[in-house]
């Protein structure tokens, strides 16, 4: 590995650890004298999808990146959180350690995934992959979610149930004392 400030093209290695699943090595440039550090890591054994009609390729965390980011355009989440959902994917395949995926199992943790984030989003994705011919199986979906997202929003619409002694913790002053 050269030297990433003046390419030599050897250093010393003058610290070297385990990190994760890899080991760190802090080098010396026998020129320069900079410091940089580099990684050795295990390469992973390729994981190909097997797609619908049989035929296979090569994972590609880029692709399923891009059907979420279609999936998520315009709508308003938090900078960094799709790519968050790709990498947690890909994570989540790489351990299972299988050669070979179905394209199914990718498409149902991005539905997994973009259901905890964005309904909108879910429902853009669920269309388009589960291929909703039928609109009655779209509005099924959509009716369960509906239902879910006003249970969820039922209790925050109401007055907390809490003893008098512990409303006060909360609404009234400040705590003269922890418990
Ligand atoms: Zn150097």
């Amino acid at each position: 590995m050269n030297c990433p400030f003046c390419d030599y093209h050897d250093s010393k290695v003058i610290d070297s650890r385990d990190v994760n699943d890899g080991i760190r090595r802090r080098r010396q440039c026998l020129s320069c004298g900079s410091r940089f550090t580099t990684y050795e890591r295990l390469q992973p054994t390729g994981l190909f999808v097997v797609k619908k009609d049989g035929r296979r390729e090569e994972f590609s965390k880029d692709k399923v990146l891009t059907g979420i980011r279609k999936a998520c355009e315009k709508r308003p989440l938090p900078t960094g959180i799709v790519d968050k959902l790709a990498d947690d994917i890909e994570a989540e395949l790489y351990q299972q350690g299988k050669a070979e995926i179905p394209s199914a199992v990718i498409g149902d943790m991005v539905m997994k995934g973009l259901k905890n984030l964005d309904h909108i989003a879910y429902i853009r994705f669920a269309s388009v992959y589960r291929d909703f011919t039928d609109i009655t199986v779209l509005k099924q979906e959509i009716d369960t979610l509906v239902g879910d997202e006003v249970e969820a929003s039922r209790p925050s619409s109401q007055l907390p149930l809490l003893p008098a002694e512990e409303l006060e913790t909360v609404t009234g002053k400040r705590r003269r004392s922890r418990r």
